[in-house]
């Protein structure tokens, strides 16, 4: 190395001495209910995998009839080759599934965001956005050059507080997480709606965790608390509850094509290889046509988290499969999640930056693929570390 690249080893150093410092954790099997890691099997509270639909045998299928017909690559960005007629099926399929007139599909959802908000707002521009926001929210706005207003966390008054005060001449769009990633909580989208419209300004949610959870058939939380035609810009991920790869935004055909023009990852980086957008449209059957799986989503969420919760841990304000046992320092997090796993149990611990100091946690998320057997083995775990760390009473 280098000496003008010492830095490195010092600042992670300085996160080793703060015990924090992490390997990534490598999963040797399917991402599953139960998952193998360092050649254990383990019961797995960390992914995002809502509705085991990774592994679900019709987009199993889907995807490897789309290798065959076309290969594994796209070969081009949308807007000089890329665009295979799959990719312009899928996208009608979420426009219609989301009740929008258009949709747009990118590589992901950190890239939906990154390349919608800068790509609407600019320099003379305000955005008000809710504190917790997710990181790829907060990039999309800092891309953008706008002036940025954080409100506190759902909090209306705060936000039209900020509205009310707000004399420039730009353009204002409000933005918030549909459910918040890191505590489960749902946005209150009725005010949001509702301010938007009182104030002139564009709304814009990301329903990445609302995507195939909330609202019909899985279809966000626009359309869970019946806002349809009220909120301007719906973002949402394909990667999450819906198992396959990619972000989408679903909103006006305007938007569509504007995105089009002026949505940089769009114009710059090579659209899906077809497995994925195949395998998207098989995703989407299986939300409509066997939506018991998110019945059994939301009852393994239910009775997981009220198995937390009479053991004592505090999980916070969740209202949705997202449950955090929040534990304080971001150490006593790892120490846990390093005991749960010595016992069989992975769920992550995470703390700051991705959480506010002090509120470090284990964040679990259980899916409709996991069994009454993996719940009652990962609530004594939980007990046992509970109390070894002095985190429940013994
Ligand atoms: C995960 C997540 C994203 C990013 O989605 P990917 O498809 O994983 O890139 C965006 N917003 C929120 C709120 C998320 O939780």
């Amino acid at each position: 190395m280098t000496n003008h690249m010492k830095f490195l080893d010092e600042v992670l150093d300085d996160l080793r001495e703060k015990k924090i410092f992490r390997e990534l954790t490598v999963i040797e099997s399917c991402q599953g209910p139960r998952v193998k890691i360092r050649g254990k099997e383990v019961i797995n509270l960390s992914s995002n995998n809502y509705l085991g639909l990774n592994t679900h045998p019709k987009l199993k299928e889907a995807a490897l009839k789309a290798i065959e017909k076309y290969g594994v690559g796209s070969g081009a960005v949308r807007t000089i080759a890329g665009t295979l007629d799959i990719h312009k099926k899928v996208e009608e399929r979420i426009a219609e599934f989301k009740k929008t007139e258009s949709a747009i599909l990118f590589q992901s959802g950190e890239i939906a965001n990154q390349g919608t908000i800068p790509a609407i707002m600019g320099r003379d521009d305000v955005i008000f956005s809710d504190e917790l926001n997710h990181a790829s929210i907060i990039d999309g706005c800092r891309l953008s050059r706008a002036e940025i207003k954080v409100y506190t966390h759902c909090d209306m008054d705060s936000l039209e507080k900020l509205l009310k005060e707000y004399k420039g001449t730009g353009k204002k769009l409000i933005i918030s997480d549909g459910v918040f990633s890191m505590d489960g909580d749902i946005c209150p989208l009725p005010s949001i709606a509702e301010l938007g419209e009182k104030y002139g300004a564009i709304t814009m949610v990301d329903d990445a965790h609302a995507s195939g959870v909330l609202g019909r058939n899985g279809r966000g939380t626009v359309d869970h608390f019946d806002l349809h035609g009220r909120i301007d810009i719906q973002m949402g991920t394909l990667s999450k509850a819906v198992g396959c790869m990619g972000g989408y935004i679903a909103g006006s055909k305007a938007l569509r094509d504007y995105l089009i023009h002026f949505s940089r990852p769009f114009l710059f980086s090579t659209s899906h290889p077809p497995s994925v957008p195949a395998s998207i449209l098989a995703a989407i059957d299986v939300l409509e046509n066997e939506p018991e799986i998110i019945d059994r989503l939301w009852a393994n969420a239910e009775f997981f988290k009220k198995g937390l919760k009479d053991l004592g841990f505090d999980t916070g304000i969740s209202q949705t499969p997202i449950t955090p046992v929040i534990v304080g320092e971001a150490s006593l997090a790892m120490k846990m999640s390093d005991m749960l796993l010595e016992d069989g149990v992975f769920g992550q611990g995470i703390g700051f930056p991705t959480v506010p100091r002090g509120k470090a946690r284990i964040r679990t998320i259980v899916t409709a693929a996991h069994t009454n057997e993996d719940f009652s083995i990962a609530l004594e775990k939980f007990e046992k570390v509970g109390k070894e760390l002095d985190i429940i009473q013994k």
